[in-house]
């Protein structure tokens, strides 16, 4: 490829992305699937990174700035964010409706806006001239704090507008309750605190020092005002909102215009139970004045406007009867209760389960079976139980001593609230468990092997863990209830191909306890084969940004256990060897060394990262005390800068050249 053939097909990249983009966030229409979009974007990085000379600063894969944060300095807002006066039933509604109607003379009955109230973070963004230049959280209204960068890693916000204007935009930073469940799932695995509920997660993911971490964070941002200072561009709220959409922002679909206040108490009431079937958390409707003139003629109290309301929805409890509590044995031995309940309907659903966590909330609760239980359903989809009816006194559940499935005495390790069925070989759950998981999707992504006809394989005593998958013939396959013998083939031949997976599949495979996909990633990317895992001491595996103590620890304990070990030379005997990231060590000059890499080389990155690998080093992606040299290569940024803050030794691509010849020739 020529420099002018670069430069256009850069180009046209940079358009095909940011088309998407809108499509997706905009009108949620997307044209290409995520797997198409990603490589696009993988296309763009290289070419950017081989043809330094064309990156913009407008092309998508900048849009996180790499500044350093002012550890989010408070900013005084240019308009004051004001709260919302709340009518908590329809009777506060009407009321509400009868009271700014009476302000007007001689009005019938008012336009006005339904809109969800969605349970986010308010911020507020100032775009000059088309470009966004600044962006708060409200604070207390009056004074804000600057997330400038981290707003710039949401997706969904647009850093130049379709038109060139100065608008001051209002809206609410939220993540999907999908996202918040699988962000929350990770967590568990890696041992990290859950977060409560999505509004927290989003809060969390926003006010990072780092905007990277929020740029991998699913945010959203719904936008729900303007303001254009300088020229009159709406007259009533919903062109405002058109406006917003216009423009490039994520405005929320489910809003109404409506006459008077029935249609308004016909919105709240759908949405009272509709909700539920949204991907982001509403906790309740705000009602405004259409016409902007109206709103301004009857402005503002000290703490929110005259001109509009927020209808809270009463909160979804019921009471009902816990009739028993299911305990369920995971993979890793883990026991969890669950409470089995007489049905009832609850925010539109009929629910039957719900969560308990652990033994520690059933003592906290004081529960037994038999008692009337609180239950709620608040943004999270799952319902949990509140609080037993006081007066109850049936004792307190006790946590099983042995396994329900195997009768193993259990154990609780000290520092954790899960109880373990340490019968990790044997005990049917937990092994059905691996093998399911061994051949699942997440994992080895064997095809058709699933719960069933390991189920199958299981009963008859065809496999005792997920090494013995490897020597089924096709024979034992078609001893199988309903089992041909073309299933029976291509179970065999999926089983058989799986035999090199990547080292990070491997990883995940093995259902290490707290290793995760995204672990066994790290862990993968650091260690070249799995003798060098096994050998890995607890120091250098706690060296790998992202894996904590208990993580490392672990894998320690996994690879030491007697156990393990026979299934893992079970593996090795039946030919199953992952595909580490096989690279020949050279020398061993930077051994002991960790590299960070910032900025545009004349390189991939890979390529140094191979380099580093080869003469024994590491590479990692964040600065740390850890650091021993950041690589740096034009336009380096926050890591640059927390490298020298660090004292660690920076080096140029040169000097970089220099080091690694030396010492190769020493
Ligand atoms: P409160 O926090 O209860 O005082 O309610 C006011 C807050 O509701 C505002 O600061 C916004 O953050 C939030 N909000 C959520 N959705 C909307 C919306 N559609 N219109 C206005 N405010 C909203
Ligand atoms: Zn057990």
């Amino acid at each position: 490829m020529d420099n002018i053939q670069a430069k256009t097909r850069i180009d046209e990249l940079k358009k095909l992305i940011k088309e998407n983009n809108e499509a997706y966030y905009v009108y949620d229409a997307p044209k290409i699937t995520d797997f198409e979009y990603d490589e696009l974007f993988r296309e763009l990085k290289k070419l950017e990174q081989e043809y330094p000379q064309y990156l913009t600063a407008d092309s998508p894969t900048q849009k996180v700035g790499d500044k350093i944060l002012d550890n989010f300095k408070e900013i005084k807002h240019k308009y004051r964010l004001y709260s919302l006066d709340n009518s908590n039933n329809i009777e506060d509604l009407k009321k509400w409706y009868e009271r700014v109607k009476k302000e007007y003379e001689n009005t019938g009955d008012l336009s006005l806006v339904v809109e969800l109230k969605i349970d986010g973070l308010s911020c507020a963004l100032s775009y000059e001239n088309g470009e966004l230049k600044l962006a708060a959280t409200r604070g207390n209204g009056v004074i804000g704090e600057n997330i400038t960068e981290n707003i710039k890693a949401i997706k969904s916000v647009p850093q130049k507008l379709s038109k060139p204007i100065n608008l001051e935009v209002r809206g609410e930073v939220y993540m999907p309750v999908s996202s918040f469940e699988k962000l929350n799932l990770q967590n568990i695995e890696n041992g990290v605190k859950e977060f409560a509920n999505p509004r927290n997660a989003a809060a969390g993911s926003l006010r990072q020092l780092d905007a990277k971490i929020t740029a991998q964070r699913d945010l959203h941002f719904f936008a729900y005002t303007a303001i254009t200072p300088d020229e009159k561009l709406f007259n009533t709220h919903k062109e405002a909102l058109d406006l917003l959409k216009e423009l490039g922002f994520e405005v929320n679909p489910n809003h109404k215009l409506v006459k008077g206040i029935n249609p308004v108490i016909e919105q709240c009431n759908y949405w009272e139970t509709e909700r539920f079937n949204l991907d982001y958390a509403t906790d309740g409707m705000v009602i405004k004045i259409n016409d902007i003139d109206k709103q301004n003629e009857l402005g503002f109290t000290s703490r929110a406007p005259k001109w509009a309301t927020a209808f809270k929805f009463p909160p979804e409890e019921v009471w009902t009867k816990l009739t028993g509590i299911e305990l369920s044995v995971g993979k890793t031995g883990a026991i969890t209760p669950v409470a089995l309940l007489e049905p009832v309907q609850l925010a539109g659903t009929i629910v039957k389960r719900a969560s308990l966590h652990n033994f520690d909330e059933i003592q906290r609760l004081k529960i037994n079976v038999g008692n009337s239980v609180l239950i709620k359903k608040a943004a999270e989809i799952i319902p949990k139980v509140i609080r037993k009816k006081e007066e109850e006194d049936l004792g307190i559940y006790q946590a099983p001593k042995t396994c329900p499935c195997c009768h193993t005495e259990l154990v609780k390790p000290e520092g954790e609230v899960v109880l373990y069925c340490p019968n990790s070989l044997r005990c049917p759950a937990q092994v059905k468990g691996k093998i399911e998981y061994w051949a699942s999707k997440e994992a080895m992504d064997i095809d058709g092997v699933g719960c069933s006809i390991v189920d199958k394989l299981w009963e008859k005593n065809l496999i005792q863990d997920f090494a013995d998958l490897y020597k089924l013939t096709i024979e034992d396959f078609m001893t199988l209830d309903l089992i041909k013998e073309k299933s029976a083939d291509n179970l065999y031949s999926a089983i058989q191909a799986s035999k090199t997976p990547s080292m990070t599949k491997f990883l995940t495979a093995l259902s290490i306890k707290l290793i995760g996909k995204e672990t066994a990633d790290l862990i993968a990317n650091e260690f070249p084969t799995l003798e060098a895992i096994k050998n890995a001491t607890l120091e250098q595996l706690t060296q790998i940004d992202g894996i904590g103590d208990k993580a490392a620890q672990s894998i320690i304990n996994f690879f030491n256990d007697e156990n393990n070990k026979i299934i893992l030379s079970k593996l090795e005997q039946y030919g199953v060897n992952p595909k580490g990231s096989a690279f020949e060590k050279i020398s061993n000059i930077f051994e002991g060394k960790t590299f960070v890499i910032t900025g545009t080389l004349s390189q991939p990155r890979t390529f140094f990262e191979e380099r580093i690998k080869k003469l024994g080093g590491k590479t990692s992606s964040s600065v740390s005390k850890k650091t021993s040299y950041l690589l740096a290569g034009e336009n380096a940024g926050s890591k640059f800068d927390k490298a020298s803050s660090l004292g660690v030794i920076i080096l140029t691509e040169r000097d970089f050249n220099l080091l690694s010849e030396d010492k190769t020739n020493e």
